[in-house]
């Protein structure tokens, strides 16, 4: 896979900066995500998919990363990726990882210990997996100074779900912060500080959140899962096997949409692979994402 896919890419949203750090890159044919759907069906929007979000035989990219935010000094890590070691599902290539997360993270300056607030958009095991890392066998929080922000929704909806991934994340993830007492379960439009606050974008999952960021007249927004890949700004009513609710996933899609499409609003897609982030506009009667 190219270096492109892993480059650090960063954006300024007012006096707001937002670091990109990516764990993985995944390629992954379009039925994968999206049941009995194929590239053909994609000929129309080739033209703003490829190469970025779709690679020459039209399997999608797929980026697992992070957010690191600095807001007036305030840290943020905005969802924490897969994890070392794990044997997750559906994808050979995070299977078992192996990565420099932590590292990486203090070369951008935000170093673990420094980390004031984590945020998980949702709680799969791909947005919570390096909440914590093994020492000597346990699972510890990586962040030991932070508060990690959990939409109460979702903890409800989880703490008592079966797993559909058998990923163990509760086990891993989730429990070990709530026995550090390190938790603080929000409301999906919790005010994180001045600058930053999360949006309702249920359906993904039922507490679904995204990251809104206003400083200086400027707003970036970080999707979440709401969208996996850019072609659903073109196809929001596609079932994403992944949703945990289809249709109020496909509303969500559309009013987030209606809401930011047209706007100078930066759109930074939680799984889209470089460059990440772009604007929606419109194109004939529905959307695409212009990077
Ligand atoms: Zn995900």
């Amino acid at each position: 896979m190219s270096d492109r896919l892993y480059e650090k890419l960063s954006w300024q949203v007012g006096d707001v900066s937002i670091h990109r750090l990516v764990e993985v890159v995944l390629c992954a044919p379009i039925d994968s995500l999206f049941p009995d759907r194929s590239a053909a069906e994609l000929s129309a929007y080739e033209s703003w998919l490829k190469p970025n979000y779709l690679d020459a035989d039209g399997n999608m990219h797929i980026s697992i990363h992070a957010f690191l935010i600095n807001a007036g000094g305030m840290k943020m890590i905005v969802d924490t990726c897969a994890g070392n070691g794990k044997n997750l599902p559906l994808y050979d290539e995070w299977k078992n990882l192996n990565t420099p997360f932590l590292e990486n993270m203090t070369e951008l300056g935000f170093g673990p210990d420094a980390i004031d607030r984590v945020m998980c958009t949702h709680l799969h095991f791909d947005h919570v997996g390096w909440n914590t890392h093994k020492v000597n066998d346990k699972w510890v929080p990586s962040f030991p100074n932070a508060r990690y922000l959990f939409n109460k929704t979702e903890w409800e909806f989880w703490k008592d779900a079966d797993d559909p991934y058998e990923s163990n994340a509760l086990e891993h993830a989730l429990q070990p912060i709530f026995d550090a007492d390190l938790v603080e379960l929000v409301e999906a439009n919790h005010q994180v500080c001045d600058e930053i606050s999360l949006i309702p974008t249920p359906g993904h999952t039922p507490g679904h959140a995204s990251v809104l960021i206003q400083s200086k007249g400027e707003e970036a927004v970080i999707t979440g899962d709401m969208f996996h890949h850019p072609l659903q700004f073109a196809e929001p009513g596609w079932i994403d096997a992944a949703d945990v609710e289809s249709d109020r996933a496909e509303r969500t899609r559309i009013e987030f949409m209606q809401r930011f499409g047209n706007t100078d609003s930066t759109v930074l897609g939680t799984h889209f692979a470089t460059p990440t982030a772009g604007k929606i506009v419109s194109d004939g009667d529905g959307y695409k994402f212009e990077s």
